[in-house]
């Protein structure tokens, strides 16, 4: 069974003020899954993130920030909104997915996941199971929970994937973004960042460079933290750039792709 993780950069265009779908990404995204899918038949689920959906009424409400009791009536407006942005999202890209002939099945996760401090506590993915044994595309992605303790948590799609794979015994892992993999510093404000080929450990992110490790914000600090978790249990993952055409195909047919490998050594 293989995750696929769509990145929300990949899927929205992030710097525009209202939300918009990247569907010319998408379309072609979805050709290169039907292309490597259909052939055989694959148990596959889809996870993609938010991107410039999720953001905007997550940011205004400061959803997953700590707040008090007395602010829960606006928190809990923002969480509906935020809830309905993703949604929204999500029916789009199932379209255009259903268009491409693809039997993709959307799971809401809010409406099954609950997290205690952030992290995810109780899903039952029995469901799941039954729609990959009949030969479905679970759609899962990024979304705002109910939580033990915070009393409401914005779930990542990483995070997402990282309790799949754990709970389900995923095969592999594809972790689609925007960049090539995990540099020693961000790629995209530093000419001289160094791809890894192979990411072992936190600590490789200090061997190379010490000073620009706080350069490691946005998702990709969260990402590989999810994906070291899998390492350890044995589970390798792949992170590579979904923008470059064909690179998904590649990935779901175990071809050689740019990326860098998250695994234990
Ligand atoms: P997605 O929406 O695809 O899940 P994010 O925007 O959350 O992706 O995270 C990917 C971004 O992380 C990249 O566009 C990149 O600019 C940024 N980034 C920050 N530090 C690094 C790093 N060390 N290596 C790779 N990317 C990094």
């Amino acid at each position: 069974m293989i995750i696929l993780k769509l990145g929300g950069s990949v899927l929205t265009k992030k710097n525009l003020t209202t939300p918009e779908i990247d569907y010319d990404n998408l379309n072609r995204i979805c050709e290169e899954i039907k292309g490597s899918f259909a052939k055989k038949n694959k148990k596959l689920i889809i996870v993609h993130g938010a991107g410039s959906f999720g953001h905007p009424p997550a940011k205004k409400y400061n959803i997953g920030k700590k707040f008090n009791m007395e602010e829960f009536p606006e928190k809990r407006i923002g969480f509906s909104k935020t809830q309905n942005a993703v949604k929204k999202l999500n029916m789009e890209i199932c379209d255009v997915f259903i268009d491409n002939d693809l039997p993709v099945v959307s799971l809401q996760p809010s409406t099954f996941i609950k997290t205690s401090n952030g992290r995810i506590k109780i899903a039952n993915l029995n469901l799941i199971k039954d729609y990959l044994e009949n030969n479905f595309i679970p759609v899962l992605y990024g979304d705002v929970v109910l939580d033990d303790l915070l009393k409401i948590a914005v779930l990542s799609g990483d995070q997402i994937i990282q309790f799949l794979a754990k709970n389900l015994k995923s095969d592999k892992i594809i972790l689609g973004t925007d960049v090539d993999g995990v540099y020693n510093k961000n790629p995209k404000t530093n000419n001289d960042a160094v791809l890894f080929k192979e990411f072992n450990s936190l600590s490789d992110l200090d061997s190379f460079d010490n000073t620009t490790n706080v350069d490691v914000t946005g998702g990709m600090l969260g990402k590989i933290k999810e994906l070291l978790e899998l390492a350890d249990l044995g589970i390798e993952s792949t992170i590579i750039n979904i923008n470059k055409e064909k690179n998904v195909y590649k990935a779901l047919e175990n071809k050689d792709v740019k990326g860098t490998i998250i695994s234990k050594k």
